[in-house]
């Protein structure tokens, strides 16, 4: 997608990985002028690589620069302003990031084209997957990317008939002043981050903003702060509920796993899709049924999309089957929060869990261990971890994934559960063994696969 509203124009970036490089290379394609760098020499090595312009923007004239376009994560207020946001705000210039530059690229050439825009505390990236893959299933041009897989500004451009499904981020969402998607989607707001936003008013205010400038939205209303925020909205909006009793008018709900409409109306059974298991997942699924209705599939599209959905890797994957075993990777889950979904998910657990623990610990799921058969502890939090389980699960002291897995495997198969089920689910970061969840988790995959 090329940018081409700044043509002929200074233009700064800031941060070069993946994104910050596409939108060096889409801006320039458009005619800016663009100075990019990096507090890292790896991708200032990258951009020269290119051909895209480098210079230390410290030493460079501000006034002449029309925007400082800056990738996610680079810090707007907390802890504190990155330098080059205390240059842009002295300069008087828009900071803003890829996504602000697809929605006036959008504006000035494809106005009104599909753009669907999702956020929320959890199950953004399953949720922006199940809608693209719901769509593309029912013949549409679906282009998916933002904060998971492909940067914005890499995708093909916007176009009547062609759908972007994005994920944003809150960072991504502080640096698009004009978000406008046809149809914006807050899942849910539970604290998080806010060490990177400040207080709890701060975080969710970050999050309305997607749906303020939205045609439609789409609202998930069981935390307090989103069903404030969909209250506030009032119009053009559709609330989607997870739990029993009527959906909520013009809305959806989605009670064991059965997505009604206000009229009572059966939409979709998620029951016995095993991408979908869960509750958590039935709120994705109710969002991505709503997207698909709001952008005219029919049921039957829906259903049949929701049905092959494969799921995302890392979260609760199901790897394979040795005999009645079935193997999971969750290496997704680093908090007690995210492993608390998938110990509620099955039965005859055979649970490998530990990493760098975060706060509180597993004290959490205490009410989840008469699920577990056995529980086997990798990782720095080993000791902490056997503190909480003694007395209540069996459990052995593996020190490495590779340990753990195959005597995991072992006591499954010889346990005479009927589907016993070997559950990565670590509760914890990887970095003590591991580069990050990816690493830990395709490790996992792999271990698994050399036993089938
Ligand atoms: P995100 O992209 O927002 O981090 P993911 O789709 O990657 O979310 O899911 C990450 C984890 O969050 C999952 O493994 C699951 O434990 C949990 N989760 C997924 N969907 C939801 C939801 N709708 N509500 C609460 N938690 C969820």
């Amino acid at each position: 997608t090329p940018v081409t509203t700044f043509p002929g124009q200074r233009v700064a970036l800031f941060g070069l990985g993946g994104s910050g490089l596409a939108t060096a290379r889409a801006l320039i394609a458009g005619g800016a002028q663009v100075v990019a760098w990096d507090d890292g020499a790896e991708g200032v090595a990258k951009a020269q690589g290119e051909g895209i312009p480098t210079a230390d923007l410290r030493g460079e004239d501000w006034s002449g620069f029309a925007a400082l376009i800056l990738a996610p994560g680079v810090p707007l207020t907390h802890p504190e302003p990155h330098w080059t946001v205390r240059l842009a705000r002295e300069a008087g210039i828009a900071i803003i990031g890829d996504i602000e530059l697809f929605c006036r690229e959008r504006r000035a050439r494809a106005p009104g084209a599909p753009f669907v825009a999702i956020t929320g505390t959890n199950g953004k990236s399953t949720t922006t997957a199940l809608i693209a893959h719901v769509l593309r299933q029912a013949g549409r041009d679906v282009q998916m990317g933002g904060n998971i897989g492909t940067a914005i500004l890499s995708l093909e451009p916007p176009d009547p008939a062609r759908v972007h499904v994005i994920e944003m981020s809150s960072f991504q969402i502080d640096l698009t002043p004009t978000l406008d998607p046809g149809v914006g989607v807050l899942m849910n707001i539970t604290p998080d981050h806010l060490d990177r936003h400040g207080t709890m008013e701060q975080y969710a205010g970050i999050k309305e903003r997607l749906i303020q400038g939205a045609d439609l939205a789409v609202v998930g209303i069981d935390d307090a702060p989103s069903r404030a925020i969909a209250d506030r909205r009032g119009e053009r909006l559709v609330r989607v509920h997870v739990g029993s009793g009527p959906a909520p008018a013009e809305g959806l709900s989605v009670s064991e796993g059965i997505v009604r409409d206000a009229s009572g109306e059966d939409l979709a059974d998620v029951n016995g899709i095993g991408s979908l298991r869960g509750a958590h997942n039935w709120q994705n699924a109710a969002v991505a049924v709503a997207v698909a209705r709001s952008l005219g599939l029919a049921p039957e599209a829906i259903r049949a999309g929701l049905a092959s959905f494969p799921g995302l890797p890392h979260r609760m994957e199901e790897v394979g089957r040795r005999g009645s075993v079935l193997f999971v990777n969750d290496s997704k889950a680093t908090n007690a929060d995210s492993t608390e979904k998938a110990l509620t998910a099955f039965r005859d657990i055979h649970w490998i869990l530990g990493g760098k623990a975060k706060d509180g610990g597993i004290f959490p799921l205490v009410p989840y261990f008469e699920r577990v058969a056995h529980a086997y502890l990798i990782g720095a939090a080993s000791d902490a971890f056997a503190a909480t389980l003694e007395g209540a699960v069996p459990f052995t002291r593996c020190g490495t994934l590779d340990v753990a897995v195959e005597k995991a495997a072992e006591n499954a198969a010889a346990s005479g559960a009927p589907e016993p089920v070997v559950l990565l689910s670590p509760a914890c970061a990887s970095y003590d063994q591991f580069r990050n969840f990816e690493v830990r988790g395709d490790r996992f995959r792999e271990l698994v696969k050399a036993l089938l």
